[in-house]
């Protein structure tokens, strides 16, 4: 069966009122079959449709299953927790460690730690080239942006992998290639970077997907009791976890050390920027 995309329309809910055609910054829709269709080779998964969608309407590809799945294999699967779930959910880090694992899953890293090794590396590239003008961001969307739509920008792309990709290959380093990786966080853009790399993410869970199934296994997070492994592997992250902060990746990379004294630093946030 063919893989659903990750952003797609529910034609029976929709009532062609085409909010989300004048709403798509990058015109990723169109009139198909007489109702509003996300083209999947121009869309770059933002999400805006889905919230702007006044029918609910517009949908993301659900990824629970694909979980499940996962866990029936019989291999160890690990959550990489994008930092931002610290500002969603109001508990401690123990409680929400221990709600994961009542799910299913091994144990839990931070995404924060595949960040800092990426400002590392973003530090030492900056350190040692030329004068120019060097893009990295965290979020896939902005990547798939500037590749699909302002491909004069592409070659200013840092080339190293994001910090949702570098954390699952740090985790398989760290726990052997057979364990399987699980992203969580708020960014649907991600379930794009599950798709395309499979062997180091193998699904992309939304904080929306992940109140779902916590709700459908009827776990009282903010009741369970956290035993003492319940901690992050291997280790709590330090900067790492600046980076859902609008100029956060430019704050971590400073403080990696930058040797030259005339590089600019400039922060920039959303599409419409
Ligand atoms: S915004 Fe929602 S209801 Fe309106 S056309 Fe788009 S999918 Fe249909
Ligand atoms: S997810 Fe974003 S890019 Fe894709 S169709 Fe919706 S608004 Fe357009």
């Amino acid at each position: 069966m063919e893989k659903q995309y990750p952003v797609y329309t529910l034609k029976n809910e929709c009532n062609d009122c085409y909010k989300c055609i004048r709403g798509c910054h990058i015109k990723a829709i169109r009139i198909q079959g007489g109702s509003a269709s996300v083209i999947n080779d121009k869309c770059i998964a933002c999400g805006h449709c889905v919230t702007i969608c006044p029918a609910g309407a517009k949908k993301v590809r659900n990824d629970i299953d694909v979980v499940k799945a996962l866990f029936l294999t019989g291999k160890k699967v690990y959550v990489s927790l994008a930092p931002s779930w610290a500002g969603v959910y109001n508990i401690s880090k123990e409680k929400m460690i221990a709600a994961l694992k009542k799910l299913g899953f091994a144990g839990v890293s931070e995404t924060a730690l595949g960040a800092q090794e990426v400002s590392i590396q973003t530090a030492k590239q900056l350190n040692q080239a030329e004068k120019g003008l060097f893009i990295s961001s965290a979020c896939p969307v902005i990547d798939d942006y500037i590749r699909l739509y302002k491909p004069e920008f592409a070659k200013c792309i840092t080339p190293i992998a994001s910090p949702a990709l570098t954390h699952c290959g740090l985790l398989k380093d760290m726990l052997g290639d057979d364990i399987k990786v699980v992203f969580i966080g708020p960014c649907i853009a991600k379930k794009n970077e599950a798709d395309e790399n499979p062997d180091l993410m193998s699904a992309a869970l939304t904080f929306d997907e992940l109140n779902y199934w916590i709700k459908e296994e009827f776990i009282d997070i903010e009741a369970i009791e956290p035993d003492e492994t319940c901690k992050f592997i291997p280790e709590d992250s330090y900067e790492g976890a600046l980076y859902p902060i609008e100029g956060g990746m430019n704050e971590t990379i400073k403080r990696v050390g930058i040797d030259k004294d005339d590089v600019t630093f400039i922060g920039v946030s959303s599409l419409e920027s």
